[in-house]
């Protein structure tokens, strides 16, 4: 199924398909928690990551939320719709954590008023700079009405995915999405894991909060998987 590679990321590799509007989307076990940051590999990550991203996926799907992932192929890949990237990234925060921190001296892991939706540039030479709407129109990657389409779909997005995880005694502090065209449509894209969610495990708040890169994630993410699969 699989034919050329066609690009590889920090988290991901993408091949061409028989079929030219799919992609297979392959995790891989390195772990980074930015584009500076010096890569290591963690066994087994990126197959829970696929996992998990595939399920969360599949509960969208179940909320008619228009996203790009069709079937997993094997543990650690899925068959996706190939999209027209939009190279803007949508975050999401819930609670206080990294460049909110930093940037604005807000105490890490308070609990924000309400959600607050932030866009960044991908582009890793600048280390993915914040920017905002006037910016993306400017520059011509997105309109306002795909804007407006991108940040409903992201509010939406991280109100079920709160209440999924809450279920779990996981609680979302902040998520990073990446949309895409497809038909002339904006559908969720990427991968929706441990790579791109920070989470607070509610059992263990001693740990602070996890991302991608923390060292009790390592720990922890074979237990997180099974309740994400809890049911
Ligand atoms: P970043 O971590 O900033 O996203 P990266 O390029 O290293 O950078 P990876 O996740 O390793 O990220 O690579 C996956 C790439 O595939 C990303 O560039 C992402 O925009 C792109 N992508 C994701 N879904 C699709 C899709 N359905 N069609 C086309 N490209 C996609």
């Amino acid at each position: 199924m699989k034919k050329k590679k066609i690009y590889e990321g920090k988290t991901k590799k993408l091949y061409e398909c028989e079929d030219e509007a799919e992609l297979v989307q392959e995790f891989k076990d390195d772990a980074v928690a930015s584009s500076k940051a010096k890569s290591h590999s963690v066994k087994g990550k990126g197959a829970l990551n696929c996992q998990i991203s595939a399920q969360v996926f599949r509960f969208l799907d179940s909320y008619h939320i228009p996203n790009h992932f069709i079937r997993e192929l094997s543990d650690k890949e899925m068959l996706v719709k190939k999209l027209a990237m939009i190279p803007v990234v949508v975050m999401v925060r819930n609670v206080a954590a990294g460049s909110l921190v930093k940037r604005y001296g807000i105490a890490e892991g308070r609990e924000l008023e309400c959600p607050i939706i932030e866009y960044y540039l991908k582009d890793d030479e600048r280390d993915d700079p914040m920017i905002n709407e006037d910016h993306i129109i400017s520059f011509g990657h997105a309109t306002s009405e795909e804007i407006k389409e991108m940040h409903r779909m992201a509010s939406k997005i991280n109100a079920v995915l709160r209440a999924f995880f809450r279920r779990r005694d996981l609680k979302l502090v902040d998520i990073r999405l990446e949309f895409g065209r497809l038909h002339g449509k904006i559908l969720l894209a990427d991968e929706l894991s441990l790579n791109t969610c920070r989470i607070q495990d509610l059992q263990h708040m001693d740990h602070g909060i996890l991302d991608g890169d923390n060292k009790h994630i390592q720990d922890l993410l074979y237990e997180i998987r099974d309740r994400i699969f809890l049911s």
